[in-house]
């Protein structure tokens, strides 16, 4: 595999053109940012560890059954995936409150939800990504009802996975953010990455946090939650 022309440079990873056609090349930056990048700094090693837990999330929902753009991971920041038309929307699925919901809701961080929640988040730098429901994404043709109904079964059977997954490893599962894209047939795969980055992942006992919330609020040991995390899962 050859690394080709640079595609697109995003806040936390850069997408690479490869000799194969249907395939990019993702490079996992150590570049942290949060309020749509308000806030910027280097977080040492973290790109390497994103791209382990991603590998390592990609091949336990693919060995039950969720298909993702993964193809194989390529080097310590480099992973090869499937080159998809990706849906601009950021699906973000709820198990407990914590971060926008705390504010929108007046509900403490760390309430439990009655039931998980999914919400829906037009991928606009721009707009700061606004929250949509099913009707602007259909009215604005951003997916059809048919890829939006298996969109949102996928990420509740993804959520349903790695709360499982991460119970065992003493990790609770509070929210995290999916994306999703078309491959060259049509076929709506899970994309991107599954990491500290876009999940919120707490200590069943300490509820100490062990994600980005590190850094979004300067707690300090970013590095070091998010290589915990790798531990537990891989250890
Ligand atoms: P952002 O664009 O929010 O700054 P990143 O720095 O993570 O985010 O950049 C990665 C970009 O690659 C994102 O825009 C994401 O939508 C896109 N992407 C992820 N997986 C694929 C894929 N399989 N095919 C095409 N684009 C992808
Ligand atoms: N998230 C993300 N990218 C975004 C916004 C949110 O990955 O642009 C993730 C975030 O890490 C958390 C979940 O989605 O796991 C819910 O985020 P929330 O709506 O609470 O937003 P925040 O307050 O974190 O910006």
């Amino acid at each position: 595999m050859i690394k080709g022309e640079l595609l697109y440079e995003g806040k936390a990873k850069t997408v690479y053109a490869t000799d194969n056609p249907d395939e990019l090349l993702v490079y996992f930056k150590d570049d942290a940012t949060a309020g749509n990048g308000a806030k910027h700094d280097i977080i040492a090693g973290k790109g390497i560890i994103n791209n382990k837990i991603s590998e390592f999330f990609f091949k336990q929902l693919k060995d039950r059954g969720i298909k993702s753009h993964f193809v194989e991971k390529a080097g310590e920041r480099e992973m090869v995936v499937k080159k998809l038309d990706m849906i601009k929307l950021e699906i973000v699925v709820r198990n407990i409150i914590a971060g926008s919901l705390v504010k929108r809701l007046g509900l403490p961080e760390g309430t439990p939800l009655a039931v998980p929640i999914v919400e829906y988040y037009y991928k606009s730098d721009e707009l700061g990504d606004p929250m949509l429901n099913r009707y602007h994404i259909l009215a604005l043709n951003l997916a059809k009802i048919d890829e939006l109904n298996q969109i949102e079964h996928v990420a509740f059977s993804i959520n349903t996975i790695l709360r499982e997954l991460l119970k065992a490893k003493n990790v609770d599962l509070i929210d995290f953010k999916l994306e999703f894209g078309r491959d060259k047939e049509g076929m709506v795969l899970l994309a991107d990455e599954i990491s500290p980055d876009n999940c919120r992942f707490w200590d069943v006992e300490t509820h100490k946090k062990l994600d980005k919330d590190r850094f979004r609020q300067d707690l300090g040991g970013v590095e070091e939650a998010y290589q915990e995390i790798l531990n537990r899962l891989t250890m």
